[in-house]
């Protein structure tokens, strides 16, 4: 950096102490004209993003420590003491800069995205709906309860249902089957409780939205997720589209599935195993030779690319085939005791360093989550030279297309030298698998959207009214399965979808980035993999600071999720999975 920062060596994000003279300065700090309102920004940036790492750094800390008693108390403390006020200053700041930024109009096209991100949230702020949003983080904590404390006797012991799901992919049949009906009947067990607190969600979210003055909580959700380049009437084009592009693509998969598999008709538990019997692809043996390998993907992808995947840490120096765990100051790769489950990019905002953390367990879905996680990472690197923080982050529309392109790109190159694949059988088989997942999860991410807008659009609708629309929902979208004696878990199959209850309407941004990461991986297919990773590079390197559809253009794609992108993809897509099956 090569000015001094605002914020002074010595800070402390997670002491108040340390945080409020800088907040009380840019409070008070006369501000008389545009120059001084654009170093105002700045120095309200280099705060906002030494607090984020604050934040950043313990949760990264307690998620790869989850038995640490002094790093889960501090992070504790930090929720507790420190986000509060820092939410409610930063919401006196943005007023400030929202009235400043009326007083000393700035270049709009550089501030225009900032400027009007600021002015949507101070125009829904209303005080009578903080106490609303906490017992809306209460109600999502008891979801998290509910759900955490489901676990099943099953195989000599107790488990998860997270441990569960890989028994689904047992080639056994009846034991697939008891697997999943053990699950089955464990989610059913809490049925009524979690339709109680839906009943309870919607309520407050519907009183939310009139309390902003909106006509109903979709209203109110577009806004305060700031979906300023589309409409539900998008939404609802999407839908359409997946009924009619998706739908039959993913009807025609399970023909063949069921055919493959040798069964009369497919059941709830046909649906993971792999068709044809095979076991468990094994692409990699420990973080270190994930990473490795991982970097042999992306060198031979581009070189840009390989750069980039070297800066977050070197693991050349791992013996060949050896296994090891894969921690460095940007890495925290295997599955161990004592870590949390799932996997995350972060970025550390103040020294702009990147930190993937994941549960590598030496299976092909870890294989994804790494290149995913590394598209977030580049994303980071590549538009890390920006002042603003803000710009250093894109919409999640966008965010997801970095990530997502990453597991299309680097498909043809699972099977490079040094890579994970060296059988080529293997390779197609992970790549097939691949492709056709990418593609039959848009009709979920449909069913998933459309059931959330009418329950928003009809918030007095009862459990029983919930449900059908579920089911007719299902009918729509979903596989061709015989339910069977099993009506009372496929009417509540949504219960399933975390993102209902803790993230109401956010599912979309999942299918709309799809789409435009399989555009670019059709780009590669058309005009080759050096014009698809130059509009990749050319896109992230704006990170935020453009509206969605500058930033889709900027990467050769339309932001457009309706029927003409959706027919484009599918065919493109059917047509490829036809040359990797064998
Ligand atoms: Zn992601």
């Amino acid at each position: 950096m090569d000015r001094a920062s605002f914020v002074p060596t010595g800070f402390d994000g997670t002491r108040w102490e340390s945080i409020e003279p800088l907040i009380a300065d840019l409070k008070a700090r006369p501000v008389a004209m545009t120059r001084e309102l654009a170093s105002w920004l700045v120095d309200r940036s280099d705060l906002d993003a030494a607090c984020s790492e604050a934040r950043a750094s313990l949760y990264i800390a307690s998620s790869c420590n989850t038995d640490d008693k002094p790093i889960a108390e501090a992070y504790t403390a930090y929720l507790e003491n420190i986000a509060p006020r820092l939410e409610v200053a930063s919401f006196e700041l943005d007023r400030r800069q929202v009235e400043l930024g009326e007083r000393f109009p700035l270049d709009r096209s550089r501030y225009l995205v900032l400027e009007r991100s600021k002015r949507a949230s101070v125009e829904l702020f209303r005080e009578e709906n903080v106490p609303i949003q906490t017992e809306l983080a209460k109600l999502s904590q008891e979801f998290g309860k509910i759900t955490g404390a489901q676990t099943v006797q099953f195989d000599g012991g107790e488990k998860t249902l997270p441990q569960m799901s890989r028994y689904l992919e047992e080639t056994d049949r009846a034991r697939r089957e008891g697997a999943w009906r053990g699950i089955a009947q464990r989610r059913l067990a809490d049925r009524e409780s979690l339709d109680a607190l839906m009943d309870q969600m919607v309520r407050r979210r519907d009183a939310m939205a009139k309390n902003a003055g909106c006509a109903g909580y979709v209203e109110y959700a577009f806004r305060d997720k700031q979906r300023f380049d589309y409409t539900p009437k998008h939404c609802r084009d999407f839908w359409l589209a997946a009924e009619k592009h998706v739908v039959p693509l993913v009807r025609r998969l399970d023909a063949r599935r069921q055919k493959a598999l040798g069964v009369a008709e497919l059941r709830p538990w046909d649906l993971n195993v792999d068709a044809k019997g095979r076991p468990g692809l094994k692409p990699f043996d420990g973080g270190r030779d994930l990473m490795r390998k991982t970097q042999a993907v992306m060198d031979a992808l581009d070189p840009r690319l390989g750069a980039l995947t070297r800066r977050l840490g070197d693991a050349g120096n791992a013996e060949n085939g050896g296994g090891g765990a894969m921690v460095t100051d940007c890495l925290d790769l295997d599955s161990r005791r004592g870590k949390r489950p799932g996997g995350y990019q972060y970025v550390r905002d103040f020294s702009r360093k990147p930190f993937i953390f994941m549960n590598a367990a030496g299976m092909q879905r870890d294989v994804m989550t790494m290149v995913h996680e590394a598209g977030h990472a580049f994303h980071s690197m590549l538009c890390e030279g920006d002042e603003l923080v803000e710009y250093r982050h894109s919409p999640i529309e966008f965010a997801e297309v970095a990530s997502m392109s990453m597991e299309h790109l680097t498909m043809p190159h699972w099977g490079a030298a040094g890579g994970f694949y060296p059988s080529a059988g293997d390779l197609r088989r992970a790549r097939h698998d691949h492709l056709q997942d990418s593609v039959v999860i848009l009709a979920w991410i449909a069913t998933i959207d459309a059931f959330q807008h009418c329950m928003y659009e009809h918030p007095t609708h009862t459990r029983a009214q919930r449900d059908a629309h579920w089911l007719e929902l299902d009918a729509k979208f979903g596989h061709a399965l015989s339910w069977a004696g099993l009506e009372d878990s496929r009417a509540s199959t949504w219960q399933k979808q975390g993102h209902l209850f803790s993230h109401a309407l956010y599912y979309i941004e999942y299918g709309i980035a799809q789409l435009g990461a399989l555009g670019l991986w059709l780009k590669s297919r058309q005009q080759g993999e050096r014009a698809a990773v130059d509009a990749y590079v050319r896109a992230l390197s704006l990170g935020g600071s453009k509206p969605l559809p500058e930033l889709f253009e900027a990467a050769g794609l339309r932001f457009d999720f309706g029927e003409k992108t959706v027919a484009g993809i599918v065919e493109a897509v059917e047509k490829e999975l036809e040359t990797l099956a064998d």
